[in-house]
C-alpha cells in the first residue's frame, strides 16, 4: 500500500463506530478493530493478506490483465480516468488481490476484495482475476479462499460485469465437482451481484462482524418499500439469524477459524492419513480403550447377551430416554469429539436450533457431525424447540451432509428428537419434503454416514438423520414409529395407556437389535448415561470409533450399495411378519 496522506494523519485516526481518536499505531496492533467500542474498520486488500496468511507464504498472482474500457463509458469522468485514479490511492492494479498462500501450514488460493478500489465493484479484470484464483486452487487442489468487500457489478462495464457473476460461479462449481472446499468471508461491505454470486455460493460462508450483505442496500430497499427497516437489518449477526452464514467472527478470531476449518475439511481428500487397520465390524466385538468387550455385534439371534440385559419395562426406558439429564449432542461434541467449529443456516431463510452440526475430530479424524439437540434445563428445551427440527433444521442437516459428502468427511449423526417439529408453519415450509430429501439423500450419501440413536428417536423426524450404514442406539435410548402417548390415544380408549403402548412398539435398543433395525447397542453405565455422563461419552466413543473405522476402507459406491441393501431388507416378509413395525 502507498501511504500519501500527511504526517498527522498517520499518526492518529478517528473511530467510524464511536468517534475516539486512536492512535494509528495502537489500532493495527489491535487489527484496525477499535478497542474502545470493537468497530471493525474496512481493510484494505494487503492487510487483510498480512493479518490472514503464514509469514513469508504469501506469494502474489499476475494482476496485470489488458485495459477494458469495453462501452467507452463516461459519467462525469471518463472511466479510464476513474481507474487511473483508483490504481493511484491504493497502489493496486484492481479491486482484487489474488495470492496462493498457506493459512497455519494449509496451502489455499486466495482472492481478496479491496472496497477502496472502485467500490470493490465486479468488473470484467476484478472477475478474471477471481477466476483465475478458483483455477489456481484447481490445479494446486488446494481449498479458495474469498474475502469479499464489494458494491456489487461494476456500471461502467455494463452487462459484461454482470456476467462475471456466472464466469465465478462456473468456477466455484468446477471446485466444488472436485472435491474442493470453497469459503467466503464477507466483511464490510457485501451487495449486489458479489452477494448474489460468489460471496454466498462457496461451501462456506463466514461474516466477519460488523459485515453487512445483502442483494439490494438498505437505502433502495427504503426507498422502494416507503418502510423503514429492522433493527440490524442485513448485518453479520441478522444473517446468522437467517440462516444465511455459517457464522459471524471477530476479526482476531478469524484467522484461527479458517485454520481449523481448512485443517478439518483437508482430511477427507485426497490422502488419509493413516488409519489402524481392523477386522470389519461383523466380525468381532467391539473393545473399549481398556479391553472391556462393549457390545458383540455379531449374531442378532443371541442379543441380550452383551452387558444389555433387557429386564428394564420399555415404558421406563422411554422416560429414561426422555431424562432431562440425559447428555445432549452439544455434550457429546464435547466429551466424545474435539474441535468442533459449528456450522449454522439453511441457507434459505432460517438457522433452526433443533439441530446443530459442523466438523469436529473424532481421534484425530476429522468427521461432520450432525445432532438433534435438546437441553437440560426449561430454557435450553424451549430456546430448542425440544429438539424438534423445522423444515430448516432438516435443510441445515441437508447442507451438511452433502458438503461432508463432497469433502470425503464421513458424517456421524447423533439423534435425540420427539420427532419433527408438528407446527402449522413447519408444515407451510414444506416439512414432509424437507425430510423426504434427507432421507433419499442419506441413501446415496458417497461418504461413511454413523448414526446414533442417543436418546429419543421419534419417527420421520429422526430418520431424516438415521439413514445409515451402520446404526448405534445406546442402550436406554428408544426408537419409534410413534410416542407411546400418540399411539395409545389412537390405538388404546386413551393416553394413560402409553406404557402398554411403549411395550407393543418394540422401542427398546434390545429390540431393535434383535429386529435388526439397530446394528449395536452400546451399553450405558449400570445406573445410566445421566448419572454418568462421562463413561458414557467413552463408552460412546468407542463403539463410534470402532464401527466407524472399517468403513472408512470401503469405496463409496460399495458403501451406498450396501447401505440401499441394508435398508432393502427390511421387506414386508421379514421385520411385518416379526413384529408389525411399520
Ligand atoms: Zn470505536
Amino acid at each position: 500500500m502507498t501511504a500519501t496522506a500527511p504526517r498527522e494523519e498517520q499518526l492518529w485516526s478517528r473511530c467510524a463506530g464511536c468517534a475516539s481518536l486512536l492512535y494509528r499505531k495502537r489500532l493495527r496492533r489491535n487489527l484496525d478493530v477499535c478497542p474502545e467500542c470493537g468497530e471493525h474498520a474496512r481493510l484494505g486488500a494487503p492487510e487483510r493478506l498480512r493479518q490472514l496468511v503464514d509469514p513469508g507464504s504469501l506469494r502474489l498472482l499476475p494482476d496485470r490483465l489488458p485495459e477494458a474500457d469495453p462501452l467507452d463509458f463516461v459519467d462525469v469522468l471518463p472511466y479510464p480516468h476513474r481507474l487511473t485514479g483508483a490504481r493511484a490511492s491504493t497502489g493496486l492494479a484492481e479491486g482484487v488481490v489474488c495470492a496462493t498462500a498457506t493459512i497455519g501450514g494449509h496451502p489455499v488460493a486466495l482472492a481478496v476484495m479491496d472496497f477502496r478500489f472502485l467500490g470493490g465493484s465486479l468488473g470484467c479484470a476484478v472477475g478474471e482475476l477471481i477466476t483465475r484464483a478458483a483455477e489456481r486452487a484447481l490445479d494446486d487442489r488446494t481449498p479458495l479462499v474469498l474475502i469479499t468487500a464489494s458494491g456489487g457489478a461494476r456500471m461502467q462495464e455494463g452487462a459484461l460485469s454482470l456476467m462475471q457473476m456466472a464466469t465465478v460461479s462456473q468456477a466455484i462449481a468446477a471446485l466444488r465437482e472436485a472435491g474442493l472446499l470453497t469459503v467466503s468471508v464477507l466483511t464490510d461491505p457485501t451487495y449486489g451481484g458479489v452477494a448474489a454470486s460468489f460471496a454466498t455460493n462457496t461451501d462456506l460462508v463466514l461474516a466477519e462482524s460488523g459485515a453487512r450483505m445483502g442483494f439490494a442496500g438498505p437505502r433502495v430497499i427504503r426507498q422502494i418499500t416507503g418502510r423503514a427497516l429492522p433493527e440490524g437489518f442485513q448485518t453479520a449477526d441478522f444473517l446468522l439469524r437467517h440462516g444465511q452464514v455459517d457464522m459471524v467472527v471477530q476479526r482476531r478470531s478469524l484467522r484461527g477459524r479458517l485454520m481449523a476449518l481448512l485443517a478439518a475439511t483437508r482430511a477427507g481428500r485426497p490422502a488419509r492419513s493413516p488409519v489402524p487397520r481392523q477386522e470389519p465390524a461383523s466380525h468381532r466385538e467391539r473393545l473399549a480403550d481398556d479391553g472391556t468387550v462393549l457390545a458383540r455385534p455379531t449374531d442378532p439371534a443371541a442379543e441380550g447377551d452383551a452387558g444389555t440385559p433387557a429386564v428394564r419395562d420399555a415404558w421406563d426406558t422411554v422416560r429414561m430416554a426422555r431424562h432431562p439429564g440425559r447428555p445432549t449432542t452439544l455434550d457429546y461434541l464435547d466429551s466424545v469429539f474435539d474441535g468442533f467449529v459449528e456450522l449454522h443456516g439453511d441457507r434459505l431463510g432460517a438457522d433452526c436450533p433443533a439441530i446443530v452440526g459442523g466438523v469436529a475430530r473424532l481421534a484425530g479424524r476429522h468427521v461432520m457431525v450432525i445432532g438433534h439437540q435438546k437441553g437440560h434445563t426449561t430454557a435450553e428445551l424451549v430456546a430448542r424447540n425440544f429438539g424438534m427440527a423445522s423444515p430448516s433444521g432438516h435443510r441445515k442437516a441437508l447442507r451438511l451432509m452433502r458438503l461432508a459428502a463432497r469433502l470425503g468427511l464421513p458424517v456421524v449423526t447423533l439423534v435425540d428428537t420427539p420427532g419433527a417439529d408438528p407446527g402449522v408453519s413447519a408444515e407451510e415450509q414444506g416439512q414432509a419434503a424437507a425430510i423426504a430429501e434427507n432421507i433419499l439423500t442419506l441413501t446415496v450419501l458417497p461418504t461413511p454416514v454413523l448414526a446414533v440413536i442417543t436418546g429419543e428417536g421419534g419417527s420421520g423426524g429422526a430418520l431424516a438423520l438415521a439413514v445409515a450404514d451402520r446404526v448405534l442406539m445406546l442402550e436406554n435410548a428408544v426408537y419409534s414409529v410413534i410416542s407411546p402417548e400418540g399411539c395409545a390415544a389412537i390405538l388404546w380408549p386413551d393416553r394413560s395407556a402409553a406404557p402398554q403402548a411403549a411395550r407393543a412398539l418394540r422401542l427398546t435398543a434390545p429390540d431393535l437389535r434383535r429386529l435388526g433395525v439397530v446394528d449395536e447397542v452400546v451399553s450405558e453405565p449400570s445406573t445410566a448415561a445421566h448419572d454418568d455422563p462421562a463413561e458414557t461419552a467413552q463408552r460412546l466413543r468407542a463403539a463410534l470409533l470402532a464401527n466407524l473405522l472399517p468403513l472408512l476402507d470401503v469405496p463409496p459406491a460399495m458403501l451406498v450399495r450396501l447401505r440401499r441393501q441394508r435398508f432393502r431388507r427390511f421387506g414386508a416378509n421379514r421385520v411385518g411378519a416379526r413384529a408389525g413395525l411399520r
